[in-house]
Parts: C-alpha cells; sequence; structure tokens
C-alpha cells in the first residue's frame, strides 16, 4: 500500500490520547492520503493523532475502524460496486431492517451487517444486492417465487441421486456438477410449473450457471434434513426424472448448460433470472 500526504489540517482541541513517550497531549491530524487498494489509486481522509514534539502519529480503534470504512467505500465508489452507506440508505428507504433484507436476498444477516460495514462484496452478490434494494420483484427473478430452503435443495439432489443411482453431491464437493442439476430442476420447474423447487438463486459463473453464494452454503446444505422440506410433488418428480434420464452422465448436465444462451448471454458472476427459464433449450 503506497501512501503520501497531500495537504494537513491540524485542530488544536483537547484530545484523550498522550503521546507514548511522555510529551503530553496529541493533536488530532486529518490529512487527505492517496493510497493503491487492490491495484485502484484511491484518495481518502485519515484522522490520526499527532505528537507536535516528536511526530510520532497513533491511531484509536474507531479511527482505524473508519479508515477502513473510508478505504472500502472510496475502492467500491471508484469500481461501481455500492458502498456501505448506499447499501443502508436504500434499504432505509425501503423500510427493510437488515434481516429483511437479508431473507429478501438468501443470506444471512451476517453478509448484511459486513457489507453496510466496510466489507466488499462480490460482483455478483452486488447485483443480488441492486436486484432487492429495487423493489419486490426482485425476489420473483432471482428466486423463481419461492421461499429459498436449504433442506429443498438437499430434497431435490436426493431425488437425482435416487433416480441417477449414485451421488452427485460428494465430500469436499464444490457443487461444479450438482449446481447444474438443480438449476435445472430449478429453471424448468419455474417455466413448467410457475415456481422453482428450491427458491436458489444463481450466478453466471465461468465455469456455468452455479448456485449463488455456494461456497457459503454448502455446509448448511450437506448438513440439511432434507424430511424437513416440503415434499416433492408429482409433476416435479417427473421433472427431475426427466433431467435426470437426459444427462445420466455429470459432463453431460454441465456440457448441456454451457450451450443455453441464458447463461452465455450474462456478464460473469450476474445472476441468471427465472424470466429466461422459457429460453432454455436443451431440457
Ligand atoms: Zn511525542
Amino acid at each position: 500500500m503506497r501512501t503520501g500526504h497531500r495537504k494537513w489540517v491540524i485542530t488544536m482541541k483537547e484530545t484523550r490520547m498522550n503521546c507514548p513517550s511522555g510529551h503530553g497531549k496529541m493533536l488530532i491530524k486529518r490529512s487527505e492520503k492517496k493510497i493503491k487498494f487492490r491495484g485502484v489509486d484511491l484518495r481518502i481522509l485519515v484522522e490520526q493523532y499527532l505528537c507536535p514534539v516528536c511526530g510520532v502519529e497513533a491511531g484509536t480503534i474507531d479511527q482505524t475502524a473508519s479508515t477502513q470504512k473510508s478505504i472500502s467505500d472510496a475502492y467500491r465508489r471508484a469500481v461501481s460496486l455500492l458502498t456501505g452507506k448506499e447499501i443502508v440508505e436504500a434499504r432505509k428507504k425501503l423500510n427493510l431492517n437488515q434481516q429483511a433484507l437479508a431473507r429478501r436476498m438468501n443470506v444471512g444477516i451476517a453478509s448484511i451487517k459486513r457489507w453496510e460495514g466496510s466489507q466488499i462484496q462480490s460482483k455478483s452478490m452486488d447485483h443480488a444486492l441492486r436486484l432487492a434494494l429495487a423493489g419486490q420483484t426482485s425476489g420473483d427473478i432471482c428466486m423463481g417465487n419461492r421461499t429459498f430452503s436449504i433442506p429443498r435443495i438437499k430434497l431435490v439432489l436426493k431425488e437425482f441421486e435416487l433416480v441417477l443411482g449414485k451421488n452427485i453431491l460428494k465430500k469436499n464437493d464444490k457443487m461444479l456438477f450438482a449446481a447444474k442439476y438443480l438449476w435445472y430442476a430449478d429453471m424448468v420447474g419455474h417455466r413448467e410449473l410457475g415456481e422453482s423447487m428450491t427458491g436458489s438463486t444463481y450466478a453466471a459463473l465461468p465455469f456455468g450457471p452455479q448456485l449463488n453464494n455456494y461456497k457459503d452454503l454448502i455446509t448448511d446444505i450437506m448438513k440439511a434434513d432434507e424430511s424437513s422440506a416440503k415434499p416433492l410433488s408429482s409433476e416435479e418428480k417427473k421433472i427431475i426424472t426427466r433431467i435426470a434420464m437426459k444427462f445420466v452422465r455429470e459432463q453431460l448436465v454441465y456440457d448441456a448448460a454451457h450451450r443455453e444462451s441464458v447463461w452465455k448471454r450474462q456478464p460473469n458472476g450476474a445472476i441468471i433470472p427465472y424470466s429466461d427459464s422459457s429460453e432454455l433449450t436443451q431440457v
């Protein structure tokens, strides 16, 4: 991280911090600094304590946290991601609390708290945030008219395993193949029954459609109790069987997903909306 001083403002107000070398009270120094963060040049305002005698600088925990937030927001502004402040403002405009926004996006409340603070969201999560903050219809587009359910993901995957006669969710699985079966089940369910099967949101990644945020979800999917999910209807079971019979080997479902224009036309990391389900060509 390169830093360089621009201009300084020294305020003479009384402070609580004393110089560690015994020179008495330190001053508050506010300076604009130029830094390079993740390859992007940023200018941020930094507030620190300064000893006017020996020149030593020190920051309190609050000041350090505030600097981190300034870096994060300046970076997010520079690369066109929503800043923490923008997320808070848009959420409050919709009268949502953090829990309600989290529910709308299929993420934990901790993620919302982190993004509203200084953690930088991924491009795909930024897209999901924008959809969720754009209005009530975002849930339908992202989740296919169904409430997200992790036990139901497990239930659908188990049904595939039953038809295929083999495990598709293995230990240390990255869901490279499992997510493709799941995506087809959700999309075809949406196309033919008007709702997805699991309420999952999918992102267009280089290796095909993938369960959005799958790294955060995988452990919960493995641990989930599928008997707590709403049972599959006979129509849903028929769709799963049809998909499984068409793609008896994992490579087939992988290749098919890569032929779908609804995946191909999305930029990397973007959400694949359920409104595209009518354009599937491989099932
Ligand atoms: Zn000093």
